[in-house]
């Protein structure tokens, strides 16, 4: 879908050209290598010649385009073969590649990110932090490929902020299996996933275990959650357990309590930030485009100082954050894991995301709360983003807890 802005082809290629890379204004994608970089440019086409004109109607339909599904898993974005033995995969710089492709993906679409995210981030996470050696040697080739597809189920109705000491979900052992009994809320992707990671309590020793339960397994229901206004292609269910039986072969064997879970939520909260960032970049680039094209008063809208200080404010918020997310990469990818960093991450990248986005959908005026023009989706979108995996009062209270030593959340 493309708005009419009035502006001839020729000028508008001109325009594109000059868009291209502002976003990334002090060229932090040059800290990649030149095979990082193809395989980015190989995402970048993709997104914008296959995904792109799909993403309004599939937003407005509250879908998720599943043709782009296979063709994403296709692009081998996790482990790119031209990568392999270029390098061991947590050095800075492979770090910042994997940033980035969430980066491109969010910058194009929040669902898109989100989605992949939850499979590349989520699920990945908890089999690398979470299972054996013996199940990562099975598992972990095809999580990569996406021929075994997971979601991350911890969330639960009656628990988001207090997941740690609220968790409900039973997990009762009985022989040489488990058996699961609760609900979970908020699941995304799990109506197209192969496994649940379900998180529950063990009734024995009140420790909190991990499960890959079979999507299809008796006892597990599944139900689209509806009438939501962000993240509307994304899909997200409430689930239900009820006497779900999981054999001890699918525990993963290296969660033994809710410090475990909290070094996957550690690892998770960057990618997020890293969607924060290429939200911004996306409804930042959405912008300028708008206003190097609409004219008012006889003049492009860009042209008025009061617009031009907002992009100023805009692109200093991508810029902001985009550094602060390489910088923290940099930082993990040396094997420096902190809660209050990634917190610290997620919380300012998201702060700034809302502003952006909101200034984005203001230059645009009424168009930009039409979906013909893309800050209206990113705009929408960003309030999830807000919210998942930790609000800004949670990562707040994680930060504050490691400034000052006092824990403020009351359980
Ligand atoms: C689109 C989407 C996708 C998601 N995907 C997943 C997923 O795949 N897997 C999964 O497990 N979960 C998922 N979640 C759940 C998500 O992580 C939770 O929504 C989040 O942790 C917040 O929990 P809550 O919604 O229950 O809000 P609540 O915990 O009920 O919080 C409501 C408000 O109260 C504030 N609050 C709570 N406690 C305090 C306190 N002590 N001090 C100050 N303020 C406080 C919060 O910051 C928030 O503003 C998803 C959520 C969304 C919206």
């Amino acid at each position: 879908m493309s708005l009419d802005t009035g502006l001839a082809p020729g000028h508008r290629a001109v325009v594109e050209e000059r868009l291209y890379g502002v976003c990334d204004y002090y060229d932090a994608e040059s800290l990649l290598s030149d095979d990082e970089r193809r395989v980015l440019g190989r995402l970048r086409s993709f997104l914008d010649e296959k995904a792109r004109p799909l993403l309004a109607e599939y937003w407005e339909r509250g879908e998720f385009p599943q043709q782009l599904a296979q063709p994403l898993a296709d692009l081998d974005l996790m482990e790119p073969a031209e990568l392999t033995g270029a390098g061991p995969d947590r050095s800075p710089a492979r770090g910042i590649y994997h940033g980035f492709r969430i980066f491109e993906l969010a910058r194009t679409d929040a669902s898109l990110a989100t989605w992949y995210t939850a499979q590349a981030g989520l699920f990945r996470t908890a089999v690398r932090v979470g299972a054996s050696a013996e199940q990562q040697a099975e598992w972990m080739p095809k999580v990569i490929d996406f021929s075994l597809k997971g979601v991350f189920s911890l969330t639960e109705p009656e628990s988001g902020s207090d997941i740690a000491g609220g968790l409900l979900t039973t997990a009762r052992r009985e022989g040489d299996s488990w058996v699961l009994d609760g609900a979970k809320r908020w699941i995304g992707g799990a109506a197209t996933a192969d496994v649940l990671a379900v998180f529950a309590r063990d009734v024995a020793d009140g420790q909190v275990k991990a499960f890959l339960v079979d999507r299809e397994a008796d006892g597990v229901t599944l139900e689209k959650i509806h009438g939501k206004t962000a993240l509307r292609m994304m899909q997200n269910a409430h689930t239900t357990l009820e006497g779900v039986r999981v054999p001890e072969s699918m525990r993963l064997h290296s969660v033994n309590s809710f410090r475990d879970v909290a070094a996957m939520l550690r690892a998770m909260r960057s990618d997020v930030a890293w969607i924060a960032a290429g939200i911004q970049a996306g409804a930042f680039e959405a912008a300028l485009r708008y206003v190097t094209e609409r004219r008012q008063f006889g003049r492009p809208l860009g042209s008025f100082q009061l617009v031009q200080e907002k992009l100023a404010r805009m692109l200093g918020n991508v810029t902001s954050s985009l550094s602060l997310v390489v910088r923290l990469t940099e930082q993990q990818a040396r094997g420096i894991y902190r809660d209050q960093d990634s917190a610290l991450a997620k919380m300012q990248t998201s702060l700034l995301m809302r502003e952006t986005v909101a200034l984005a959908r203001e230059v645009v005026g009424g168009n930009g709360i039409t979906l013909a023009s893309d800050v209206a989706r990113f705009h929408a979108d960003a309030e999830a983003v807000y919210s998942y995996e930790g609000t800004h009062e949670i990562n707040a209270l994680i930060v504050g807890r490691a400034l000052t030593g006092e824990s403020a959340f009351t359980r």
